[in-house]
Formats: C-alpha cells, sequence, structure tokens
C-alpha cells in the first residue's frame, strides 16, 4: 500500500531536484563515527552516528538490500526518501541525505533524543489535555505544511511519531511503517487509524489525515484507539459506521469530545479542516503554542 503520495507533476519536480542534491555530497560510511544501536526496525537496525566533519549527531538507518527486494519495497522506500528529503518543518523528521554500498541502504535521518512517542504513550497510559492539545496542533500544523507540498501521510499513528530533544513531536515515517512489523496489536493492527474511505478502498484525499489525527487525538487521551476491537472484522465494522463512544473514564472535557467527534466524520468533506482545528476552542485553550509540552 502506498502511504505517501504526491501528484504525479510534483514527483517528476522532487525526483530531479533529488538528482541533483544527491549530486552535491556523496556520502559514505567513513563520513561517520558509529554510536550505540537506537532501535531495530524489519528491515535493519537504527544507530546513533556522527558525521566527522561537522560533529553533526544524526540517526542513521540501515536498511539491508536482501531484505527489501524479498519484500519487493525498494520502489517505495525510493519515493519515502524523495519526499522526506524534501520536507523542512520543525515537527517532520529530516531525512538529510542516503547512500549504498552493495549489501545495504543508509538513510541520514535527524537525531530525535526523546524517542518513541509510542512508548511513552504507553508508559503514562495516557496524556493530560495540555500535552495531547500541544501534540495534536503541532502536529496539525506539519500536515497543513505536507498538504501544501501535496503530500498525504496517511499513517499518522503513535508508532510513526518520535520526540526531539525539546519535547517536540516528530513525524517519522513517511512510507515506511505499513511494512514493519506492527509492534502494538497482532489482531488489527494498522487497521485502526484508517478512515472509512479508505477501509472501504474508496478514492481519497488530504483528509484522510484529518481522520488519523482524530483517532490519534483520542488514543492521546484515553489510551486505546477509538475503534479498537478484538476481531478484524469488528474493527472494520466501527470505522464503516463511526462507531464513536467516549468512556466515562479518564475524564475528558467536552470541548476536547466536540474536536474529536468534529474530525472523525464518515463524510471527508465535512471533517473540520486542519487550519480551523488550530482555531477551536479546546486547541487554543490547552495548546502550548511552542508546540513544546513542559511536564
Ligand atoms: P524503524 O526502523 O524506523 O522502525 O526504527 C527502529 C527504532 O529505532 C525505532 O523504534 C526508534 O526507537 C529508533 N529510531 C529510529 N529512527 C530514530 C531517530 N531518528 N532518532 C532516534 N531513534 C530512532
Amino acid at each position: 500500500m502506498a502511504i505517501a503520495e504526491t501528484h504525479p507533476q510534483q514527483q517528476q519536480e522532487k525526483v530531479s531536484s533529488e538528482a541533483s542534491a544527491a549530486e552535491k555530497k556523496r556520502w559514505t560510511l567513513s563520513d561517520f563515527d558509529i554510536g550505540k544501536p537506537l532501535g531495530r526496525g524489519k528491515f535493519g537496525h537504527v544507530y546513533l552516528a556522527r558525521e566527522k566533519r561537522s560533529n553533526h549527531i544524526v540517526a542513521l538507518k540501515v536498511l539491508f538490500k536482501s531484505q527489501l527486494q524479498q519484500s519487493q519495497v525498494e520502489h517505495q522506500l525510493r519515493r519515502e526518501v524523495e519526499i522526506q528529503s524534501h520536507l523542512r518543518h520543525p515537527n517532520i523528521l529530516r531525512l538529510y541525505g542516503y547512500f549504498y554500498d552493495q549489501k545495504r541502504v543508509y538513510l541520514i535521518l535527524e537525531y530525535a533524543a526523546k524517542g518513541e512517542l509510542y512508548k511513552e504513550l504507553q508508559r503514562c497510559k495516557y496524556f493530560s489535555e495540555r500535552r495531547a492539545a500541544t501534540y495534536v496542533a503541532s502536529l496539525a500544523r506539519a500536515l497543513i505544511y505536507c498538504h501544501g507540498k501535496h503530500v498525504i501521510h496517511r499513517d499518522i499513528k503513535p508508532e510513526n511519531l518520535l520526540i526531539g530533544a525539546q519535547g517536540e513531536l516528530k513525524i517519522a515515517d513517511f512510507g515506511w511503517s505499513v511494512h514493519t512489523f506492527n509492534r502494538r496489536r497482532t489482531m488489527c493492527g494498522t487497521l485502526d487509524y484508517l478512515p472509512p474511505e479508505m477501509v472501504e478502498s474508496v478514492e481519497h484525499d488530504a483528509s484522510v489525515d484529518i481522520w488519523s489525527l482524530g483517532v490519534l487525538c483520542y488514543e492521546f487521551l484515553y489510551g486505546v484507539p477509538p475503534f479498537e476491537a478484538k476481531e478484524h472484522s469488528d474493527t472494520y465494522r466501527r470505522i464503516v459506521q463511526v462507531d464513536l463512544k467516549f468512556p466515562p473514564k479518564p475524564i475528558v472535557s467536552s470541548a476536547a469530545k466536540d474536536l474529536i467527534s468534529q474530525m472523525l466524520v464518515k463524510d471527508s468533506s465535512q471533517r473540520l479542516p486542519l487550519h480551523k482545528l488550530l482555531e477551536h476552542p479546546w486547541i487554543v485553550q490547552n495548546a502550548d503554542p511552542s508546540g513544546i509540552y513542559r511536564a
């Protein structure tokens, strides 16, 4: 499944400018000092690394070509690199460049010092309204930026979000996580975040990201996604019917519920536009304008 999208013409422009950017600097492994492992993905490992000349700290993602080929995801990786390397936003993980040798592909990524949001959510169970609103607002700003560049993320969920050194959220995956091992729920998996039009394989547009952000907002506040069910088929049914329920505990304000209800709307044209989301009273009253959550 393709996750991040651009218009074909835009894609063409990206490909040619990417080619010229790649010509500027050809990286090799000897440009880096390799440090501790940061984590493991399906196709390889991520290491802390330092670029020797600038002393710049990065995360180096090492992917094995054989595994990429086996899973037939080389094309998708190429597109992900093209898209992510052109995005510049404080809440989007930078992809500085890439290089490869005979066996491996290396992605030079911005280092997200505070690690995975998913783990943080597990640790806290659920977030305060201030924290949730700060995160949702910063993601809305990142998605407005993406949509302005005709990029639809289509895979917004906690596993794809990292936390930077200041506590700011970083969207980290543009087309990749769908192929990685699902770390959370083997039963429902990625279905939880998909909007009705994608579950039903109907045409979709940038408003799929509004839906996923609504699901994420719910999960931040309640600790579980809204349409979770034991069986895949039940999650499917609940999404299609927009079977949205707000449990009595934890206590969540009616303003937050109002915002979520305006995002999780079946008719994608009726979902609250992201710039309106930023003006919603719950966001205005709770989100830290810096986008940084301070405990
Ligand atoms: P991935 O293959 O992208 O799923 O990455 C595997 C794990 O490495 C993640 O779950 C993170 O814990 C860690 N990781 C990946 N990228 C970064 C990064 N840019 N900064 C810090 N940790 C990272």
